[in-house]
């Protein structure tokens, strides 16, 4: 109870919290000054209640709603909340999936959401997927119970994704990591222009990945002119607390298929 009105709380501030982290990201000195960074990275390790979240690729995000439809979850969509309360509104619009304990502190008390099945769910995941947005599921207090929206990022806006980017804060790689095919890649560079992470390079003409930059995200994949990319299992995974009991659930989803 006490956890479900902390989050209820949390959705109240919400706007307020990402302007904030929004007008840190645009300072020179919490950006680029290596002592208001940090500062800022600390500021973050004490913020570890704030929402946290785990990338997904659109086939685990997939499989994530097959377990939410098998646990029940109502499933709603609303407005991307960065996008509105940094007044950046960009389409598509309603890509904010509230889940679980996300139902209750959002769809039932914030205007705007509707309530859409996990088949409804699953073709827009892969419409998202198709124009290069990251999907990644997030939990206040890193607790699986606390877990309350899958995202559908634009990673030039989103500001989980560019305090990531900027401090190494607010988000966990993925399962699966890219890999090419130097057979078949035509060293285009497409994948450069597209990953958010800075994980895709050209080396000699052909593309590089980087494992550690890598999310996950799958999104080079879309736009790969040689169809040269793929994910595979990121070697010594281990997911993120909160993700783990989905993940089992996953697993036996996949296993009974
Ligand atoms: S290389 Fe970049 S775009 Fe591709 S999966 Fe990794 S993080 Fe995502
Ligand atoms: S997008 Fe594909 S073909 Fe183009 S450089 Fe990257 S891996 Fe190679």
């Amino acid at each position: 109870m006490c956890l479900e009105h902390g989050l209820k709380i949390y959705a109240d501030l919400e706007p307020t919290i990402l302007r904030t982290f929004d007008k840190l990201l645009s300072s020179k000195f919490f950006t680029e000054n290596p002592l208001g960074r940090s500062m800022a990275k600390l500021v973050a390790k004490l913020l570890w209640f704030l929402p946290h979240g785990v990338v997904l690729d659109c086939e685990t995000a997939l499989k994530f709603v097959d377990v939410l439809d098998k646990i029940g979850s109502k499933i709603a969509v609303g407005s991307c909340i960065c996008k509105v309360a940094l007044n950046r509104r960009k389409d598509p619009l309603d890509v904010d999936v509230v889940i679980l304990a996300g139902i209750k502190a959002w769809a039932e008390r914030k205007p705007g959401y509707r309530y859409i099945s996990s088949e409804e769910l699953k073709r827009y995941l892969l419409e998202w997927n198709k124009i290069g947005l990251i999907h990644s599921v997030y939990a206040c207090c890193r607790m699986g119970k606390l877990t309350f929206v899958i995202c559908n990022c634009d990673p030039e806006i989103c500001v989980p994704v560019r305090c990531y980017k900027t401090w190494r804060a607010a988000l966990f790689k993925g399962p699966k990591v890219a890999v090419v095919d130097g057979s078949l890649c035509q060293g285009c560079g497409e994948c450069v222009k597209v990953c958010a992470f800075e994980a895709s390079s050209l080396q000699n003409g052909k593309a590089f990945v980087d494992e550690e930059k890598c999310m996950g995200c799958g999104v080079c994949l879309r736009f790969c002119k040689g169809n040269a990319r793929k994910l595979v299992p990121r070697e010594d995974y281990r997911w993120p607390r909160f993700m783990r009991k989905f993940m089992e659930e996953i697993e036996k989803v996949q296993k009974a298929s």
